[in-house]
């Protein structure tokens, strides 16, 4: 290695960290279009949305004007603890891929909660302690969000009730105990401790879930609760912002070193990771600057982009939050209960989805079993044990390298990886008892859940 010029790392110093917070949706030329009231489908206006959410949040969700966004003194500060994140050169992937590609991925699970979620968490919890709230709410599938939130609110004294999908929370209860001893209250979603969650296990005996339940729940409870308001980790504008952390630090390394990739790979659930990495270069292209190829990986059985329609649907399976256009599998579509829980939503942000509906973005969908053997790959030559979320990364970008090996191009590949796997062992234990199997929805399936889109002219 020591005749490469970049280093295995690429480094920021702290005082690199962003200042300021990068909202693509400025240099967007068709914006994303306005979220709807549900029972009206008019644009909301914010004072609609201040029962749900935090008011300098309701700001950020609308504003598609502001390009930079200064990031408070009190959340520059919690960044410190984890970030810069690094940038690392995967020189041991390209060895064992034989390729002549150059990859590179930013490695987001270096913090308690093991993934980028905590960027937006610290964000989301510092404006609801400076606007006087007692608590939040939220849901949380793979339980990375919902631990963020807990790490979150615990550092800034503020209450937080967590419904995680049920599936989830059978499944790892470590992740649990983790946001007990961060001082978060678990409840596994659909419950009985709503009205929400008691119609839809009424309708669905027996469901493991979903996060489109567990967000109608957590919104309930939101808007009953006196001095309590919902936090989401993903899909909303507000979350794809906080995250252009971290685009903004991959950008800053890679430049140090005259570097601009070709290809840039985020695995897609809500968007949220994916949108924060591509921003800056996105920023770029849609400024007509530099071009990039963008690619959003999804699991195959939850294939908002690449099987789902461009519409407006509810954001929740209990049709109280405000209507979104997005790609989207329908807010009745509940996915099967495949390993990768962070990507187990039905639709896909708003700002992506016009991303990818005009031209500038493409996606793929990829099967679980290849998931994880190209994570398995990973681990053993890079070392981290990846998400099974971000490990539907790590396949695409491995896919795009060994057709470099074919062409003998010398792209540079650059990709998120968004967490580690330590929560995920029962599905790397089904991996290597080879009992993981691949799930594929058919086209009547996913039918049903396009019959429930709301009808909006
Ligand atoms: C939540 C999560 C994702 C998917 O969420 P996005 O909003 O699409 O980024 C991916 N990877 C990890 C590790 C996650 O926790």
């Amino acid at each position: 290695m020591a005749e490469n010029k970049i280093p295995y790392k690429i480094y920021l110093d702290e005082n690199e960290i962003p200042k300021q917070w990068y909202n693509v949706r400025a240099d967007m030329k068709n914006k994303p279009a306005p979220l709807l009231n549900p029972q009206t489908h008019k644009p909301l206006k914010a004072e609609e949305l201040y029962p749900i959410f935090c008011k300098e949040l309701v700001a950020q969700e609308l504003n598609d004007t502001d390009a930079y966004i200064d990031i408070p003194e009190e959340i520059q500060d919690f960044y410190k603890m984890y970030r810069p994140s690094p940038l690392i050169r995967a020189y041991f992937l390209e060895k064992a891929l034989d390729t002549p590609a150059k990859i590179y991925y930013k490695f987001e699970g270096n913090n308690t909660s093991g993934s980028h979620k905590l960027n937006s968490a610290i964000a989301q919890a510092y404006y609801a302690k400076k606007q006087g709230l007692k608590g939040v709410t939220t849901e949380t599938g793979a339980g990375q969000w919902g631990t963020a939130l807990a790490m979150a609110c615990s550092y800034f004294g503020l209450d937080c009730k967590v419904y995680m999908v049920k599936v989830s929370y059978e499944q790892k209860p470590f992740r649990r105990e983790v946001m007990r001893t961060y001082g978060a209250s678990v409840t596994p979603s659909p419950s009985t401790t709503t009205e929400v969650g008691r119609k839809i296990l009424e309708a669905h005996p027996g469901t493991s879930g979903s996060l489109g339940c567990a967000i109608s729940e957590a919104v309930e409870v939101a808007t009953k609760t006196e001095g309590y308001r919902y936090v989401l980790g993903s899909v909303l504008n507000q979350v794809l912002l906080h995250q252009s952390v971290i685009g903004l630090e991959s950008k800053a390394a890679l430049d140090k070193y005259g570097v601009k990739p070709d290809i840039i790979i985020g695995c897609a659930g809500g968007g949220s990771n994916l949108g924060g990495l591509i921003s800056p270069f996105m920023g770029e292209k849609l400024r007509g600057e530099a071009d990039y190829r963008i690619i959003a990986v999804e699991p195959a059985s939850c294939p908002s982009f690449t099987r789902g329609k461009f519409a407006y649907d509810y954001c929740d399976t209990g049709m109280v939050c405000p209507l979104a256009k997005m790609y989207t599998l329908g807010s009745g579509f509940i996915p099967s209960a495949n390993h990768a829980g962070g990507l187990r939503y039905h639709g896909m942000s708003s700002t992506l989805s016009q991303l990818y509906h005009d031209g500038l973005m493409e996606a793929t969908s990829v099967e679980q079993t290849a998931v994880f053997e190209a994570a398995e790959k990973f681990a053993r030559v890079e070392g981290i044990l990846p998400a099974p979320e971000s490990s539907h990364a790590i396949r695409v970008a491995v896919d795009e390298a060994l057709k470099c090996k074919e062409t003998g191009e010398e792209k540079t590949i650059l990709f998120g990886l968004t967490g580690t796997g330590y929560f995920d062992m029962v599905a790397y234990q089904k991996f290597n008892d080879g009992e993981m199997s691949d799930y594929i929805p058919t086209d009547e399936e996913l039918q049903k859940g396009f019959d429930g889109l709301p009808k909006v002219d």
